[in-house]
């Protein structure tokens, strides 16, 4: 595996690809969810090429920028065992270096959900992937489900600005107890991880009664938010019920609906999601 980390350098490698070329974006902190896009991209690709950098600009002034997890040389040694050929591995400076000031400004989809609790995060994440697209010039990049906003944002980006690529979107693996892997995970307190059951506990309810032909949405928040409520340990920050695509909430599912919620587990911020239809 190459190890990249200037733009010049990486285009230099670039330019050298023969085939197509599978892209797995990351903030590093790897678990076996990066992993299976990174499987996922070999499987489908002459050459793999992935990337860390922990994007500044998609994080707000009071969250977890500085304290994110990092662990470069067991990231670099899973990505080497998994058949990578190129590590985009940029400094903050080489991304956004003095006097950057170009932005991508997500319209309605990047309002709702993540875009209420978190301002700006699309705006840092539309402009970091549409930079590392420039960059990498992928065939195919692979993006996990388990944040699913990310997915409809990247998507309709890729769409209204005509990047030439495919996106492939690979369902969020999860820990035996359900919940879904997350380099966040390590901030849970032993109680905290036992509760943090509680999202796919909910997320499976929901998912049991639209098996059985519950159409009604706000019956479906409901119980989700019952389901949530039983967990002493868990705050609830939303629950969503909304057009996969549009992400706009329904009243009735007829098309297939994103059921996301947030829940705040003591300082940690958790997240999922499951489509239904
Ligand atoms: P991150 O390092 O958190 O920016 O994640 C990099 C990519 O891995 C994103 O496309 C995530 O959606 C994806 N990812 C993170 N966790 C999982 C998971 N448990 N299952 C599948 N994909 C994941």
């Amino acid at each position: 595996m190459r190890l990249l980390t200037t733009v010049a350098e990486f285009r230099a490698a670039r330019a050298q690809v023969k085939g197509s070329l599978g892209f797995v974006p990351t903030m590093g902190y790897l678990h076996q969810g990066h992993m299976e896009l990174v499987r996922r991209a070999r499987k489908e690709n002459d050459t793999v090429a992935a990337s860390i950098f922990v994007n500044p600009t998609q994080f707000g002034p009071s969250e977890d920028l500085a304290a994110y997890p990092r662990d470069f040389d067991r990231d670099r040694a899973m990505l080497e065992k998994e058949g990578c050929d190129l590590l985009f591995y940029p400094g903050a400076e080489e991304v956004y270096p003095p006097g950057f000031d170009t932005y991508i400004e997500m319209g309605r989809i990047a309002q709702p959900l993540e875009g209420v609790a978190r301002p700006g995060h699309f705006r840092g994440v539309a402009t970091v992937v549409a930079k590392l697209f420039n960059v990498v010039q992928p065939t195919r990049a692979y993006f996990g489900q388990k944040d699913g906003q990310q997915v409809a944002v990247v998507k309709k980006m890729v769409r209204d600005l005509d990047f030439p690529l495919e996106i492939v979107v690979v369902p969020t693996v999860r820990e035996p107890d359900g919940l879904a892997m997350s380099s966040r995970n390590v901030y849970l307190k032993p109680l905290e991880r036992q509760a943090a059951t509680v999202l796919w506990r909910a997320l499976s309810r929901a998912r049991d009664l639209y098996e059985r032909g519950e159409r009604d949405a706000e019956a479906l928040r409901e119980e989700v938010r019952r389901v949530l409520d039983s967990e002493p340990l868990a705050r609830t920050e939303y629950v969503s019920l909304a057009d996969a695509e549009t992400l706009e909430e329904v009243d009735h599912v007829t098309r297939p609906v994103m059921v996301s919620l947030v829940v705040r587990m003591g300082a940690t911020r958790l997240i999922d999601n499951i489509i239904l239809g």
